[in-house]
């Protein structure tokens, strides 16, 4: 198939705006694209596929490659380019006024263009520049003004012509008479809308996921609540949710790869994780899914996102990262297992697999925690450990369902506090009962309203017995009772009235109406974050209007 015809079809999408009519002309090319379908798809879209590897070719060099195909000088190049403001441009003009006709022009095919690109991000070492500068050459010296522009800006990976997933998506069903539905679902397990259209094409699009292919990943929905989620399914199950990388593991055997929920190879990263999935994953043959944190040597605590992401991005010196940023695997999922495809699965057959094939690792590789409950009260104590040893919330996941790659369905649902802490002063407290009688222990917050400060709930999440160590900065409950004491004005049974000296911050669920408070608003799970004596005095704390404020942002931010 000769390229000019795919050059007709980028003229023909530029020209026009409509959705339809773009999903039909790129249909009719898909139709007549024989035996180079795969390429005219990935070309349409300005994609020539090439797995990790990089094209390695930049805007400098290919100033270099228009210099060489046309003889012509680095200045004049430059002066064009800033007209132009693209090379793909200022190759098509160049090729216009080209001096030295060509002689060896030969037409130009889809195959010969993909092939040759293709070839660029496996040249490598010694002259490595002025091979990959000749292999474009030779592409640009056998093409039309045209079709040489579109060449420049494929190479570059910038196509300027906007091809939408949906429209292809929506051609490639149009073209084989196929449920654009089900080539979406084919798509999350290839992401390679080439292999796609081959499939529907020979009129099979069951899709499998692929041992050693990355395949998008299920997602999860917002909650507005805890109580809400648990609802939505008959039967749920409760898992903390982490602050990590999503893992997905692929193993046949002693070949292990592991990709991230971005589909990239992550493999040579983690060979820490490697090691361990070749020692406690006990199958020949499975995928499975984790999230993957940095942990503290000693507790095997996790240790805030950045650290990790140190890791992801490193790849050199990785022994080294793997020794300055220990990590470990809480695991999830489980997608593959010996030959027999588990997205069909319910949840609770997936996970009990799962439990039999881990063998784990405690702290290094480790099953997640997960409990099955549709109990409120259980679940929200569930909720608020998880909170308060520092992770980000719980996700509520339906045990009936199947796993739906990519997509947000509805059979996850997150559940986190949303919102920004608010700075509230500390008005009140009461007593403790029992042995830690000598305590204060629940607090009472208010927030400013002029001079004024209006009670607005009541805390007793995150005041702790021991001090803590993922937390050192949290004061235990004695010595939050020493700062507050001597600022007692007034006491009335166990309650105390504490002078407004004291901000603290507060993380929190939610902002609910509430008529139980003087602001009218009440906090979901606050929890104290930290104190802020130190840098905030009452009259820094949040005011009334920003807690109104807050609930209104809320009531957009939900879905
Ligand atoms: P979000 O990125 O907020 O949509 O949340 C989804 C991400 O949470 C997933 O891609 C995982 O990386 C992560 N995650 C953490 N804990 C879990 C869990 N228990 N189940 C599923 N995903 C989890």
């Amino acid at each position: 198939m000769l390229y000019s015809s795919l050059v007709e079809i980028y003229e023909k999408m530029e020209a026009t705006t409509k959705k339809l009519e773009k999903r039909d002309i790129l249909a009719a090319f898909f139709k007549n694209a024989k035996g180079s379908l795969y390429k005219a798809v990935h070309l349409s879209m300005g994609i020539v596929p090439t797995g990790e590897a990089e094209i390695g070719v930049a805007q400098k060099m290919m100033i270099r490659v228009i210099c060489q195909t046309y003889g012509i000088e680095e200045g004049s190049i430059m002066k064009k380019f800033k007209d132009l403001g693209d090379l793909g441009s200022v190759a098509e003009y160049f090729a216009e006024h080209r001096r030295q006709k060509s002689f060896s022009k030969k037409e130009l095919t889809i195959d010969m263009v993909f092939d040759n690109i293709r070839l660029l991000p496996k040249i490598e070492g010694k002259g490595s520049v002025e091979k990959k500068i000749s292999l474009v050459s030779e592409l640009l010296s056998s093409a039309s003004p045209k079709e040489s522009l579109y060449i420049v800006r494929t190479v570059l990976s910038n196509m300027r012509i906007g091809v939408a997933h949906g429209v292809v998506r929506d051609a490639i069903a149009f073209a084989f008479n196929k449920d654009p539905k089900e080539v979406e679902h084919a798509w999350h397990l290839t992401s390679d809308f080439g292999r796609v259209a081959e499939m529907a094409k020979e009129g099979d699009l069951r899709a499998h996921v692929q041992l050693f292919r990355p395949m998008n990943v299920m997602l999860a929905e917002r909650a507005p609540n805890l109580e809400e989620a648990l609802r939505t399914f008959e039967n749920p199950a409760v898992e903390v949710k982490l602050d990590g990388f999503r893992a997905i593991i692929h193993k046949k055997g002693g070949r292990i790869k592991i990709f991230s929920r971005r589909l990239e190879d992550v493999t040579v990263q983690f060979p820490d994780l490697l090691s361990w999935a070749k020692d406690c994953l006990r199958a020949e043959e499975c995928i499975v899914e984790g999230e993957v944190l940095a942990v503290d040597p000693k507790t095997r605590q996790p240790r805030p996102f950045q650290h990790l992401s140190r890791r992801i991005q490193r790849k050199y010196e990785i022994e080294k990262m793997v020794k300055e940023i220990p990590i470990r695997i809480d695991l999830f999922e489980l997608v593959h297992l010996d030959g027999s495809d588990y997205m069909k699965e319910p949840l609770r057959r997936r996970w009990s697999e799962l439990k039999k094939i881990v063998q784990e690792k405690p702290g290094h590789f480790q099953l997640i925690d997960h409990i099955e409950t549709k109990d409120l009260k259980e679940a929200e104590k569930f909720y608020r450990h998880a909170l308060a040893i520092g992770e980000e919330g719980v996700v509520i996941k339906n045990l009936d369902a199947h796993y739906q790659p990519g997509r947000r369905v509805g059979f996850w649902l997150k559940v986190k506090p949303i919102m920004e802490p608010l700075d509230l002063v500390v008005v009140g407290a009461e007593w403790s009962e029992g042995k830690r009688a000598k305590t204060l222990g629940s607090l009472i917050l208010a927030a400013r309203d002029g001079k004024k400060f209006l009670e607005t709930g009541r805390m007793a999440s995150g005041l702790i017995e021991k001090k803590s160590k993922e937390n050192p900065d949290l004061p235990t409950l004695e010595e939050l009772t020493k700062i507050l004491k001597p600022l007692v004005i007034e006491e009335q049974g166990k309650i105390v009235k504490i002078k407004p000296q004291v901000v603290v911050e507060v993380g929190y669920e939610e902002i609910q109406k509430s008529p139980k408070y003087p602001t009218g608003y009440a906090l979901r799970f606050p929890r104290l974050l930290r104190m802020r004596i130190d840098e905030k005095k009452p009259e820094d704390a949040n005011t009334v209007k920003d807690i109104e404020k807050l609930f209104s942002q809320q009531k957009r931010f939900k879905r």
